[in-house]
């Protein structure tokens, strides 16, 4: 089984990294796929670039076998719609079950995604909660009520049986982490240390990223980065971390 762990990733926390860590070892999924949207047709449009939300994410889970970044959407570019993503992963993986996770907020709008009702004929979902938590199925529209009522599945087991179609509740580590904190603490000249991987902040603080001020920093924190052949690199606020990349390969 595949799942599958869309996002803006703006930047990626570890609020999206422990809970899809639980729920690959949880639901004993052979692959846990980060797919971060090239365009999210659903919010606000990110702040970072595709590849700076890329690279960050790779850093992230880098070195970590459980998960891994799937490029696709960035690759297909435009607007990243998730049945689109599901649809290419099914004619890559014949009849292995697809697991699309979600939080409990985003499944109770499913409804609004583009051709939602093709999802679950493409896709298991997995509605991910906080232990002890009662998702409120009362607030959801009365489409996603109906599916919710026949399609909940209460064993995990009953995954693997099926290419898709089933919706399961699976609780996960509570992280009150969101990426728009971290972008908050950054703007305003706090850390966000502890909230993300320091792969993550050093790339915020290497490349100015949401309105990070390397002139605040360096005066009490000068930032030292291993990249690439093992130089070690000062701040440098004006390159992208692509031609960073490059040149450290
Ligand atoms: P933003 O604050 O910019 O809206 P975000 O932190 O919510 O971003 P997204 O990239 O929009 O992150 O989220 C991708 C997926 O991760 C969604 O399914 C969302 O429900 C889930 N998610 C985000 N934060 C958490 C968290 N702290 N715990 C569990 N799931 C989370």
């Amino acid at each position: 089984m595949i799942g599958i762990f869309g996002g803006t990733f703006d930047p990626v926390h570890f609020g999206h990294l422990r809970p899809a860590l639980d729920v690959k070892q949880a639901l004993g999924l052979d692959e846990m796929r980060m797919i971060p949207a090239f365009q999210p047709p659903h919010r606000a449009q990110p702040v970072a670039n595709p590849g700076q939300r890329l690279t960050m994410l790779r850093a992230a889970v880098g070195g970590e076998p459980d998960l891994q970044v799937d490029n696709r959407e960035m690759l297909r570019e435009g607007e990243s719609f998730m049945v689109d993503t599901l649809a290419s992963l099914r004619n890559e993986s014949g009849d292995e079950p697809l697991c699309l996770i979600l939080g409990a907020d985003a499944f109770l709008k499913l409804d609004e995604w583009h051709h939602w009702q093709e999802i679950p004929e493409l896709a298991h979902i997995v509605v991910t909660h906080r232990p002890g938590w009662q998702l409120d199925m009362n607030v959801a529209s009365p489409e996603l009520q109906a599916l919710w009522r026949e399609r909940q599945v209460t064993d995990g087991a009953r995954l693997a049986a099926s290419q898709a179609g089933r919706i399961i509740l699976q609780a996960v580590t509570p992280l009150e982490i969101s990426a728009t904190q971290v972008r908050a603490l950054v703007a305003a000249g706090k850390s966000p240390r502890y909230l993300l991987p320091d792969a993550v902040w050093n790339l915020i603080r290497m490349h100015g990223l949401y309105g990070f001020s390397a002139i605040n920093d360096a005066k009490n924190n000068p930032v030292k980065t291993k990249m690439g052949n093992n130089r070690v690199l000062r701040v440098n606020t004006g390159t992208n971390i692509q031609d960073k990349q490059n040149e450290g390969r």
